[in-house]
């Protein structure tokens, strides 16, 4: 019998996307305020980024030297005299995650190795090392989100999140889990606390006044007043769920909800491929189709960016048509693209 395409890459960043969520709690329970500094971008960024993208990017390294990594950060502000202070901590964290130990150059190193810009030729990892960085700094929602493209096309995704219920139904059990695909071989949950493997998929609705649709917490990253409309011309009747990160896909593809809307709030704006490649795949792998808001493929091929491509789109396959139909009637009344 031959082994399963992917094998080896599938398991190397489960091994890194759970040492990498283990350091992100660490930094939680061990958080200031006074750590977190501002990006031009002004989303809060903390240690805990950089210090799980040392360790993911120190993991893959050992593995696949060859591979390229889209990662989220760089070492531009850990560098120098004023990065001092954030470097010596970033390097006890990572450190306390890794086997073998990087030195004050190598995590600089390590970290810049997630500098690629991206493009359509040959093996990349996309990596957002805390995607969510509001919900994590709430102590919500937040994932660790690791993604493996290959000529364009995403073939592994696992994401790990910390603060997400095992179980959708018992808010208040046991949290932490692992959501783990592979293009062609289904999407699967593992809970933090053991190896077992559960396989998922999206929930069979009958009709959309049953469904419920998620969309993010943070109004600036997805117009919620146009998502009101179209939940309301598609009949659906309860009210949005808010959550941050990738846990929306992951969500979606264990049918806690059928309907993800990220709808663009500025025309500018580009999607990055770290905020989408692995929860693409997996609620794809989950039975379910994911676009853009002309319906539309995602294009993880035009560099760091999803360049050619607006929103994001996700629903059960059945029903992906009528959701693409409501969101250009709302957003494009006037029936123009
Ligand atoms: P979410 O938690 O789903 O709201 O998404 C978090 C991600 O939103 C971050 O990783 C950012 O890369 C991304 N983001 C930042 N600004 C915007 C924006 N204007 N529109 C859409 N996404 C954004
Ligand atoms: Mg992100």
């Amino acid at each position: 019998m031959s082994a399963l395409a992917f094998a080896a890459e599938r398991a190397v960043a489960i091994h890194a996307v759970l040492s990498a969520s283990n350091v992100c709690q660490r930094v939680f329970t061990k958080l200031v305020s006074g750590e977190t500094i501002t990006k031009k971008d002004k989303s809060p960024v903390t240690i805990g980024d950089y210090s799980a993208q040392a360790v993911i990017n120190s993991i893959l390294y050992k593995s696949f030297p060859e591979d390229r990594i889209v990662g989220e950060e760089d070492s531009k502000d850990l560098r120098g005299e004023e990065g001092r202070q954030m470097r010596e901590k970033v390097l006890e964290l990572a450190n306390s995650g890794l086997d073998e130990a990087l030195t004050e150059d190598s995590l600089l190193e390590t970290i810049d190795r997630g500098t690629f810009a991206g493009g359509a030729h040959g093996r990349m990892w996309a990596l957002d090392p805390i995607d969510g960085t509001k919900g994590f700094l709430r102590g919500e929602q937040f994932a660790v989100c690791l993604a493996l493209i290959v000529d364009g096309q995403v073939q592994v995704g696992v994401m790990g999140c910390p603060n997400l219920p095992v179980d959708a139904k018992d808010k208040d059990g046991e949290k932490g889990c692992l959501f783990i695909t592979v293009k062609g071989q289904g999407a699967f949950q593992r809970n933090f606390s053991s190896t077992k493997e559960t396989p998922i998929s999206m929930s069979s609705i009958q009709s959309l006044t049953e469904a419920s649709f998620c969309e993010s917490v943070e109004s600036g990253h997805s117009n919620q007043s146009d998502s009101a409309k179209i939940a309301a011309l598609l009949g659906i009747t309860k009210a949005p769920v808010r959550m941050d990160s990738q846990c929306k896909y992951c969500s979606l593809s264990r049918g806690d909800a059928e309907v993800y809307l990220r709808l663009p709030v500025s025309a500018s704006y580009e999607e990055k491929i770290w905020d989408h490649a692995s929860g693409s795949l997996l609620v794809s792998e989950a039975g379910g189709i994911v676009s853009d808001i002309h319906g539309r493929p995602l294009d993880f091929s035009k560099g760091r960016t999803l360049a050619t491509n607006s929103g994001v789109i996700a629903a059960h396959a059945k029903i992906h048509g009528r959701v693409i139909d409501a969101v250009q009637k709302v957003l494009f009344p006037e029936g123009k693209l």
